[in-house]
């Protein structure tokens, strides 16, 4: 590699006992969860506010909470928490409100029922007052750049921001950054997209558009009948060289608001999320397509015609990247049979939810996993690095075991555990590691996490 030492000077800030880098669901349920258990928590964040896919991304609805029948609610805690109150200011609603094949879950039924649709600007809110009602200390407009290390242990994290570098040392570092990037930067091992070829999920940019007729599409769809909505014009365009976009169908969510919907359509493939070429490119071609699908929108689309943007999402969407090499990986085996772990700290039942590295296609039902499947806690902990725990998109899963815990609710459910854990190592001044996992299970118990009844 071509290189260039210079010299760079970090100001010492205060150290903590945890820090959490990232403020994504995942960094999110970790910081408040440290806190409220009693440990001195910084949560950082590179940009203005948290909520990361919540909100920078646009992303949404949040996916399901349940088991896959859609009969038992199985994250809890945090999560529930947050959409509780963000339903009591009319910035959500409750998932048990929310059935399968219905305009909130894009009229998707497997896999689908009990999502969670809410507005980015109240999760803005809400998620911040609770990490500062919890005693949560922000630190925002700072991205972490290097990881301090001693040995085999990651004591602290560098900062960078319009302040310039800074250094911040801490009991333990949880990383919610989604592309493991403390563990990265420490030395840890960590892997990438499919074992066959390394290649990974595509990006998407989210988009919301606006003045839609709601009855028009919901008349369409209903008569129209299609696995996917749209997909037959849009393989008739397709056919006619009219549409280009890698992707069956389109991916409209219904919004809190009459009239507006979520777009999940654009697709950008062969693109690596931790490069910051590749994310360029991906941003300009990302905004192409938007523009693109608005003009197809308005032509070919029940409900379209007068459709507007309103906004695109603040970052494109990154749906895979690197995942840590824990002390366990978990399979698509143990989602498949339900596979019980002792050391458990999360019950899901979202499926496996692949969008295709290389064509159009994406898998949602061709691996059906068990109604409830578990994730132990040591996903969360990094084969040889101490110091650090992994919590969200970048935990040590396989490629296809990922591509189901990734979404927004076992996001949450992950960092409310490792920041739990973390809380317990610094109380202790034992390795994350050492947790006594059954200590951990009472405590995340305690705190409205459900971990199946006893
Ligand atoms: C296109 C797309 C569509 C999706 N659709 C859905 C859906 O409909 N429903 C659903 O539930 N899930 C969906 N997902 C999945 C879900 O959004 C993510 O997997 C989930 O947000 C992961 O949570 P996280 O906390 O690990 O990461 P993120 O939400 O990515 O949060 C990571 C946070 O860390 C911050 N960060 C990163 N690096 C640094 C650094 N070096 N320094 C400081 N801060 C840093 C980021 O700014 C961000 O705030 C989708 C994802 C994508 C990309």
């Amino acid at each position: 590699m071509n290189t260039l030492e210079f010299k760079v000077e970090a100001v010492r800030r205060p150290n903590v006992d945890v820090l959490v880098v990232g403020a994504g669901p995942a960094g999110i349920a970790a910081a408040v969860s440290s806190a409220r258990n009693g440990a001195k928590t910084l949560l950082v964040e590179r940009y203005g506010y948290v909520g990361g896919n919540l909100t920078a991304g646009l992303v949404g609805p949040c996916m399901t909470s349940y088991s896959l029948d859609g009969r038992h609610q199985l994250i809890r805690g945090v999560f529930e928490e947050l959409v509780l109150r963000m339903e009591a200011n009319g910035g959500a609603i409750h998932p048990s409100k929310v059935p399968a094949n219905s305009a909130y879950c894009g009229y998707i039924t497997y896999g689908h029922d009990k999502v969670t649709p809410f507005d980015a600007e109240a999760l803005k809110w809400e998620a911040a007052a609770m990490c500062q009602e919890a005693g949560v200390d922000l630190l925002l407009h700072s991205t972490m750049v290097e990881t301090l290390t001693s040995g085999d242990r990651v004591t602290g994290i560098v900062v960078a921001g319009k302040s310039g570098f800074a250094a911040i040392q801490a009991g333990v570092v949880v990383d919610c950054s989604a592309d493991a990037d403390v563990i990265a930067r420490g030395g840890g091992e960590t892997r990438t997209g499919r074992d066959s070829d390394g290649l990974t999920q595509p990006m998407t940019l989210f988009f919301r558009v606006g003045n839609v007729d709601d009855d028009a599409v919901e008349t369409y769809v209903r008569q129209a009948g299609e696995t996917r909505p749209f997909a037959s014009v849009i393989e008739a365009a397709r056919a006619e060289g009219r549409y280009s976009i890698q992707r069956r169908g389109i991916g409209i969510y219904r919004t809190l608001q009459p009239g507006v919907w979520r777009v999940n359509t654009t697709r950008v493939q062969g693109v690596d999320g931790t490069c910051v070429d590749d994310l360029t490119r991906a941003e300009v071609e990302g905004r192409r397509q938007v523009q693109a699908l608005m003009s197809f929108f308005r032509d070919r689309i029940a409900g379209f015609r007068d459709a507007v943007l309103i906004d695109t999402a603040a970052t494109i969407g990154v749906r895979e990247t690197r995942r840590i090499a824990g002390v366990y990986t978990l399979t698509l085996d143990d989602l498949t049979t339900g596979r019980e772990f002792d050391d458990v700290i999360a019950l899901c039942g979202y499926p496996v939810d692949i969008h295709s590295p290389t064509d159009a296609g994406g898998r949602l039902e061709e691996d059906p996993t068990a109604n409830v499947y578990q994730i132990p806690y040591r996903v969360l902990v990094p084969a040889r690095l101490d110091g650090v725990l992994a919590a969200g998109r970048c935990v040590s899963a396989t490629h296809e075991a990922l591509a189901a815990i990734r979404v927004m609710p076992p996001a949450f459910a992950m960092g409310q555990a490792a920041g739990t854990a973390a809380a317990l190592a610094t109380r202790y001044g034992i390795a994350p590691r050492d947790v006594d996992t059954r200590e951990l299970q009472a405590l995340l118990r305690n705190d409205a996490a459900y971990l199946g009844d006893r």
